[in-house]
Order: C-alpha cells, then structure tokens, then sequence
C-alpha cells in the first residue's frame, strides 16, 4: 500500500487496490487450473449503469477508461462532473518542441500538448496503443488475438507478468545465466528454477525437452512459463535461430508453458538474418512478448509494451492500473511520434545497429590481448561479450577487488546466476558506452587484473 501512497493516489485507489488483487487472485486461480491463456474469462464490457453488485467493476473501468472514454465506448454522450482529473488549462507548458537528430521537427502544442500532459486510459495513449497494435502485426504477424499494453519499459512488464503468473514453488524455465533484471524480479516470488543450458544458439532444445519429460515421468509440477532474451541475450550476446525457436515453441505446446519473449536487442542483431520472433509463431496464445523502446530510442522515457493474448493484457492493464495509473502521457506522445513514422523508424534502427556493431568489432579487436587468457564467443547481437577466463573459477575477487581498486568497472558472471554464492568464471564486457579509444586501455587493464589473479 505504500507504493500507492508515494504515487499520491486518492485514499479510495485502497479499496480500488483490494478489487484488483481479488480479480488478480481469480485470474490465478484460472492460471492454476491449467491451461493459463484458454481459461481467463474477459472482463466484463463497459457499461455506464452497473448493476449494484457490480459496482467494484464500474469503479475500476472508470479508473481505467476516464467516464469520457467509456461513455465514448458505451455510445453516449455525456455532461461528466465524474473525472477526477485536473484542468490542463491550468498547466503551465503551451509547447514542447524537439528536434531529431536528422534535423525532423517533433513539435506537440494545442490539444495534442494538453493531452500529453493528462491521464490516460491504463492501456496507453489510444493512439499509440493502435500504432502498436499495427506495429506488432507488421512485424510478428501473430496469429493468434493478441493484445497490447504500454508499461513502464520492459522491466515493468517482467515484473507484471511474473507477478499474474508465478506462485511460490511454481516452476520456472531460465536459460542458466539470465538477464539480472528478470532474476531480481523473480526473486521475491520463491519459484523453484530450472536453468536449461545454452550452446551457441541459445537454450538447447534437446536438454529442455529430456527435463520435461523426466519432469513429467517423476509426476512434479510442471512448469508455467520460459523467459527467454531471444536476440542478443543479457549476458551471453547470444541469438536463437528460427528452426530453434520452432523447436522450443513446439515444447511449449506439448508441455503446455507460456514463453516470456523478452526483445529489447531486437534492432541489434548483427547476423544480418531478420529471425522471426517467438510471437511470430504463437498459433494458441502462449507467447507473451516485451518490447522496449529504451535500448533505440531513449531509456529514460520508460516505455516498452507488452504483447499477449488480449485476456492476459487485459489483466496486466489492472495491475497497471492499480500500480501506476498508467505509464508517463509525455513519453508515450513522444514516442508515438517516432513510431509512427516507419520509414525514419528503420532508417533510424538501420545507424543504431550500425553504431554498436563498429563498437562490438572495436572490443573484440582489444580484446585479442587475451587470447591466450579467456574464451568468448563474437556476440550476434545486443551490447555485450560474454567471457570465460581460464584458470579462474570464481571471478568475484578479480572484479571487487583488483579490477575495481584500478578503476576498472567489471559485471561478475554471478550477476546472471539465480544463486549468486555460486563460482562462476565469466565476465560481462558491455561495449555500448566505452568510447572506441579507450577499449585497447580496458582490454590491456582486464589482461593486468587476470595476470595478477594467475599470480595468487
Ligand atoms: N530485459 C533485458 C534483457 C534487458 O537487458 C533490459 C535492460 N537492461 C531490460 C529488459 C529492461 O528494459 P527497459 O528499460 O525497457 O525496462
């Protein structure tokens, strides 16, 4: 409840609050009984007269919709003295101009302004939520009624969806080292993890497979959910091809779990190969997809979406709901600027990858002053290299203490690892941020730590 309060909600969000988590509860339930993306039942329509039985789901449509967004779907025009929002009237900005780096003139003011600085419906700005409805259609083609809800980056839509679909034990497929962000997320919730093995394509089907099956085989409870970084994957670099991304989709029906696709590299595949999606291949609503607009367009604006069967958004858009209201009107006018223009979109994508793949190839041309001390892979994707030294199994005290103590900011391998009191012998090299003159210097530095470390 203290997070309702520092987000300065009204008292009665409370009892609004209670409503969500009871609806969240029996959306568990739902989950619980089997097969999570065929049992949610829709939300009830919106309707201006709720029987007063209902009136817990009228409060939380309006909270949701604004009165004037529901009256707009119900067909009526209406006199609302109901919103509780101020006048934008009132506030004090009459125009926010920005200017692309190629010169294109972003220019919100008048009744576009105002809206950009009002609430929202939790969904997401109307129109960027139909940008993205057609953005994902373009891009994945999903087969199946998906949905799309605008959430606070990517991080947030982790968060949300662990949080609709994980009870405490419940068992969860990772690849062995995950992105930092997913585990800390998870953390809280005490699943029980089974880390699955990646080879140089990411998770090795085989191995997923023969876990399943013994899984199956022992009568344990069989996993909900894989969260998987198909594309560039945080820490490994790593891209899963198309004919393994079918392979393990096809586990996902057989062994019926949802897949987490969380993308946010997606514009920094360097393989020159465009992989269609896990989304791209969900024909029964298993997939549920992040996007994130933080790694192309600006981190800070917080904004990614999410992209799932239309009865888990609507679900999640609740959680939004009861959690923030809605992301940030600002960030979302803006970035629906840059969306919805595809040819300066690609174009834009087109330099970014062009950008980081100059700095990939940059450290690992520094980094052959190791050769004879550690083992990489070249990463097909995304900002970091993912490296093994050799002769140290734990690189914990190489990285706190004789790299930090130079000046030499490392992530241990144990970042990506559930359980970080484990040894682990890689490091994560980000290449996105050093300036291409200093990588020689942080290579020949990380060859002084690791030759100091030999020594002990
Ligand atoms: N997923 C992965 C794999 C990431 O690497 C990151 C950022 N480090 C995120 C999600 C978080 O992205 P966002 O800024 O959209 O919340």
């Amino acid at each position: 409840k203290d997070f309702v309060l520092m987000q300065g909600f009204e008292n009665d969000l409370n009892q609004k609050l209670q409503h969500m988590k009871t609806d969240m509860n029996a959306r568990r339930w739902a989950v619980r009984c089997g097969a999570p993306h065929l049992a949610l039942r829709p939300l009830s329509p919106p309707r201006l007269s709720p029987p007063r039985e209902r009136l817990q789901d009228y409060l939380a449509q309006l909270t949701l919709n604004s009165v004037a967004t529901l009256a707009y779907k119900v067909g009526k025009q209406v006199i609302s003295l109901a919103e509780g929002m101020p006048n934008e009237e009132m506030f004090p900005f009459a125009r926010l101009q920005l200017r692309t780096k190629t010169g294109k003139e972003l220019v919100l003011e008048g009744s576009e302004l105002a809206a950009a600085l009002q609430y929202m419906p939790s969904q997401g700005y109307p129109a960027l939520v139909s940008e993205l409805r057609s953005l994902q259609r373009a891009l994945h083609r999903a087969p199946t009624a998906h949905d799309v809800l605008v959430t606070n980056g990517a991080q947030h839509a982790i968060y949300q969806c662990v949080d609709m679909l994980v009870e405490p034990g419940d068992p969860v497929l990772l690849s062995e080292y995950t992105y930092t962000g997913a585990l800390s997320v998870l953390r809280p919730y005490d699943p029980e993890l089974i880390l699955i093995p990646e080879d140089e394509s990411g998770i090795v089907p085989e191995t997923l497979e023969s876990v399943l099956e013994s899984r199956l085989a022992r009568g344990l409870k069989m996993p909900k959910l894989l969260y998987v970084v198909p594309t560039g994957s945080n820490p490994t670099g790593l891209v899963i091809p198309e004919h393994r991304k079918k392979q393990i989709y096809e586990l996902a029906c057989r062994y019926d779990f949802l897949i987490l696709e969380d993308d946010p590299y997606m514009f920094f595949n360097f393989t020159g190969v465009r992989t269609p999606s896990f989304l791209s291949l969900d024909v029964c609503g298993r997939v549920l997809r992040l996007d994130s607009a933080s790694k192309a367009l600006s981190a800070g604006l917080r904004l990614g979406w999410l992209t799932a069967p239309a009865p888990l958004v609507a679900r999640a858009e609740l959680h939004s709901q009861a959690e923030l209201l809605h992301p940030s009107t600002l960030s979302q006018a803006i970035i629906l600027r840059v969306l919805s223009d595809r040819a300066e979109l690609a174009e834009h994508a087109a330099r970014a990858r062009h950008f980081y793949l100059e700095r990939r190839d940059a450290l690992g041309e520094a980094l052959q002053v190791l050769r004879d001390l550690a083992d990489w892979t070249t990463p097909q994707a995304g900002m970091f290299y993912w490296l093994r030294v050799r002769g140290v199994d734990d690189v914990y005290d190489m990285v706190f203490h004789r790299a930090f103590s130079r000046g030499l900011m490392l992530v241990p391998g144990q970042a990506f690892m559930f359980d970080s009191a484990r040894r682990c012998s890689h490091l994560r090299l980000t290449f996105s941020k050093l300036p291409l003159h200093l990588m020689p210097e942080a290579a020949l530095q990380l060859r002084d730590v690791i030759l100091e470390e030999h020594k002990l």
